[in-house]
């Protein structure tokens, strides 16, 4: 089951403190969106006004057309997933699963049926028999997703849900969670603050500051043209070099260059580390001399100082080849959509 989701001009205050300011965001059904941004931003506080556990000071919650902004969130149909799974430790992952269901009054084979169904759906067959201490984490995360799943929700809400999970199953989780959930078609609203989880399985990523959405689109988009300083540097490593918006163009360390700003005057120009490289593109920044440089794998991420200012050090993601020394010289290039300018102006 699935629904689309609309908030509208929400607010919310902690006492005096306003943790939600001004939230407008339409979610389509069987969408995934991450919610991302740092501790503290607003992004739990936005999932528990979705899931019914806080009532907004202002604005409103409408679920598949319906208004919910009062409505208690076992009447809601969504369904969180909390981060410590809260699993019955006593009971079989097939009566863990099949819980919501007893609760709603379901007869036990029809609930046995059902959560057998979810545990396999979530790879665990031929584990419905045993308790939740003879699971990894990973395992005992899906049988917390069979178990928020079986109740069949429209919108599942995920409250950092790979939290606990070592790096390598958690990327392993996150590729499986977004199978399951094109496999269910349910909207998933996922919270995270981080952005390589949001970009692996969002199909939107709605990006939180200070209780406010700052930008929102699919992550290619948000990772490449951030509509703010703050996306820009949330979604990974960014250079900042310091710029004029002339009208025509971008004055820069490395002259004028032909980077569209629509306004004028003090600005930031961005650029992504993987997007400085040293083979001919339409932008040339000149020559730059090798300071440190590290092999991290996939590349080499180097630290370089240009001729044209000293108290610049731009940061690039080299090709994995061979180890450029300290103190080579290399010619640098990037090309004109790897760019993004911010105003400085108030
Ligand atoms: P994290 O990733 O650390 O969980 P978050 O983005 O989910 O952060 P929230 O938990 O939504 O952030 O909190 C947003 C702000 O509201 C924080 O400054 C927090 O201290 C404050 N806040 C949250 N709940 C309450 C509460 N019950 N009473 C007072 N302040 C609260």
């Amino acid at each position: 089951m699935t629904a689309p989701v609309t908030l509208k001009a929400l607010n919310h205050w902690f006492g005096t403190f306003q943790a939600l300011k001004d939230i407008d965001l339409v979610i389509e059904a069987g969408e995934y969106v991450a919610l991302l941004g740092p501790s503290g931003c607003g992004k739990t506080t936005l999932l528990s006004v979705l899931g019914g556990f806080i009532a907004p000071s202002q604005g409103s919650v409408m679920i598949g057309g319906r208004d919910m902004t009062r409505v208690a969130p076992a009447k809601r149909p969504t369904t969180t997933m909390f981060q410590d799974y809260a699993l019955f430790p006593h009971m079989s992952l097939r009566d863990n699963v099949g819980f919501g269901l007893r609760m709603a009054g379901m007869g036990r084979a029809e609930r046995y049926r059902k959560a057998e169904a979810q545990l396999a759906l979530v790879g665990l067959a031929d584990a419905a028999s045993k308790r939740p201490h003879e699971l990894s984490g990973g395992q005992r995360q899906r049988v917390a997703l069979a178990r928020a799943l079986a109740v069949g929700p429209d919108v599942l809400l995920l409250d950092e849900p790979l939290g606990a999970l070592d790096l390598k199953l958690r990327r392993a989780m996150q590729d499986e969670l977004k199978v399951i959930q094109r496999q269910v078609g349910t909207t998933f609203v996922h919270v995270t603050h981080d952005q390589e989880e949001a970009m692996a399985i969002a199909d939107r990523i709605v990006v939180m500051n200070a209780g406010k959405i700052e930008d929102q689109g699919p992550p290619a988009r948000v990772y490449r043209q951030p509509a703010s300083l703050f996306t820009a540097d949330f979604m990974g490593e960014m250079n900042h070099v310091p710029a004029q918006a002339t009208g025509q163009g971008v004055e820069t360390p490395f002259g004028p260059l032909p980077v569209n700003a629509p306004f004028r005057g003090s600005a930031t120009l961005c650029l992504r580390p993987e997007a400085i490289g040293t083979n001919e593109a339409e932008i040339t920044l000149g020559r730059a001399r090798v300071r440190d440089a590290a092999f991290f794998g996939t590349h080499i991420r180097a630290n370089l100082v240009p001729d044209v200012d000293p108290d610049l050090v731009l940061i690039a993601h080299l090709p994995p080849g061979e180890m450029p020394a300290a103190g080579t010289m290399l010619t640098l290039s990037a090309s004109v959509d790897t760019i993004s300018v911010f105003s400085k102006e108030p």
